[in-house]
């Protein structure tokens, strides 16, 4: 298998001027499988002017239709690669290969729907009072950087080029440091199926420096960025200084509701994966569980027998339903959250481990009863770590849910739909689902209120958010 390790820039590969290379590390191996290189300064110049003079010259005046054409190419391209797409995600993260091949076909959808949304991308014609004709364009920005990480490598690189390549922009998509293949490889495909040089460029390196870098030139237009929180408030503020447009996907520490009047024996059976999938480092993982006091204990003890079922192991295997964590640092990192636990004499329902061999693995682990001022109940883990509690009354249970500085995602388990919308309507959350754990569809917008966030992907939403918007008026007398 072909591995991507050179920066991808004006439709070729390209080697950095300078630097060393970074190292790959398979989490489930703990070997280092790669060495990729990082863009420097000089490199990120070369790639901003190339895509300029790419959007300068064709991709923002193109025909829609041919784009719509270049899109669906891409969305055809990324299926027939789907396997090596698939195995490259599963061997920088640790993802297990059934849900990385999803992830790709995920992407694939997502350039489809954008292929098709070129030609259905309307404005407005507005009556103004002094008479005359009053009409909206959508209009492309120029050069965008999109920023992801490394926890949906695929999925989320797709979820950000594919609208602003739709909407007529060009755009430098940067992976993070650990998980470069995919998005490397994503810009090359996309060569393939037809997208000109300059359009889609990909530039691996350091956040720090290289993400610093890329951010405040010049030429960026807008910075369509996900990851955590801290580091989007420092994009914020480097974005300051050139009032460029941002959008934020940052953290969460997402909500799933149960009501003693749902089938909350299916809520039990299904919620370990809301939390655990992708071994719990998901942005809209329902790390805290609040269930109603009367069916507390028996809920927990379904919701532990569920999690016991779950097949920890070698993401090769089809039946894996989790890997290990990223990195050696985020298994410590979690592990941090789960000695504060202990000694905050937490009950474990269950794990708190980690499992013997090769790999960076750690048990799904089950708190119940956890203080509302510990770190885990408060704080995004980022890792297979659930607070379970019960409450009382909805009002103070709604109260808590709010008192989190997030708002991405979270679920409601009930029967009894006034409950439902009242419920659903008084969450401080950019997403919510009832009876069901989906968080992400192609469709529809996705995104946070408060620290989860600012704009939205997915959907039209994120169209219109790589878009400036112009009114134009033609006087008729
Ligand atoms: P991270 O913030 O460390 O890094 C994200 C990206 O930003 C990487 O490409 C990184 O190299 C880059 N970066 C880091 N510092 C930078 C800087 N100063 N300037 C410019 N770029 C910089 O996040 P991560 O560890 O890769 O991902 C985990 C976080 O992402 C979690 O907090 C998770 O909740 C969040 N996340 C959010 C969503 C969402 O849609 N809301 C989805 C996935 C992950």
């Amino acid at each position: 298998m072909t591995i991507p390790t050179k920066l991808f820039i004006d439709g070729a590969y390209r080697s950095p001027v300078a630097g060393r290379p970074t190292p790959l590390v398979n989490p489930a191996t703990e070997a280092v499988f790669a060495e990729v290189d990082s863009a420097t300064p000089a490199d990120i110049n070369a790639a901003v002017e190339s895509a300029q003079k790419a959007w300068e010259n064709g991709w923002r005046d193109m025909a829609p239709g041919k784009r719509t054409e270049i899109l669906f190419n891409v969305a055809r391209v990324l299926r027939e690669n789907l396997e090596y797409l698939a195995q490259l995600e599963m061997q920088q993260i640790g993802k297990p290969i059934a849900d990385a091949r999803d992830e790709i076909g995920l992407g694939a959808r997502v350039f489809e729907f954008y292929a098709g949304a070129v030609t259905k991308f309307y404005g407005q014609t507005i009556p103004v009072s002094r008479g005359g004709i009053d009409f909206t364009l959508r209009q492309s920005m120029g050069v965008v950087a999109c920023i992801v990480p490394w926890n949906f490598p695929f999925p989320i690189a797709c979820w950000k080029t594919a609208p602003a390549l739709a909407a007529g922009n060009c755009v430098i998509l940067k992976p993070a440091s650990i998980s470069p293949l995919t998005a490397i490889a994503l810009g090359e495909l996309a060569h393939k199926a037809g997208l000109p040089p300059g359009v889609l460029q990909v530039l691996p390196g350091s956040g720090s420096a290289m993400g610093e870098a890329l951010v405040t030139h010049p030429l960026i237009r807008k910075v369509s960025f996900t990851g955590s929180t801290s580091v989007g408030q420092r994009i914020m503020q480097l974005a300051s200084a050139g009032i460029k447009r941002v959008s934020l996907e940052l953290g969460g520490k997402s909500p799933n509701i149960v009501f003693a009047d749902s089938d909350w024996q299916r809520a039990a059976d299904s919620s370990p994966m809301s939390v655990f999938a992708n071994t719990g480092q998901d942005c809209c993982a329902r790390s805290r569980m609040f269930v109603e006091r009367s069916v507390f204990e028996p809920f927990l003890e379904t919701f532990v027998a569920a999690t016991r079922k779950l097949i920890v192991g070698d993401p090769a295997s089809d039946q894996t339903q989790l890997g290990p964590l990223v990195s050696a640092s985020q298994r410590a990192s979690v592990e941090e959250y789960i000695a504060a636990a202990r000694s905050a004499g937490t009950r474990f329902a269950c794990g708190g481990s980690r499992p013997s061999g090769t790999g960076y693995y750690l048990e799904p682990t089950v708190l119940a009863d956890v203080g509302s001022n510990d770190r885990c109940w408060r704080e995004e883990i980022f890792g297979p770590v659930v607070c379970i509690v019960p409450f009382d009354d909805e009002a103070a249970m709604l109260r808590e849910v709010n008192a989190s500085p997030y708002g991405l995602s979270g679920s409601i388990w009930t029967n009894d739909i006034r409950r439902a919308l009242r419920v659903a309507r008084r969450v401080e959350s950019g997403v919510i689902s009832i009876n069901s754990h989906s968080s992400v569809h192609v469709e529809a917008p996705f995104g946070g209120y408060k620290q989860s966030g600012i704009g939205r992907d997915l959907g039209m939403a994120a169209m219109e958010g790589y878009t400036e918007l112009k009114n134009i008026y033609i006087a008729d007398n």
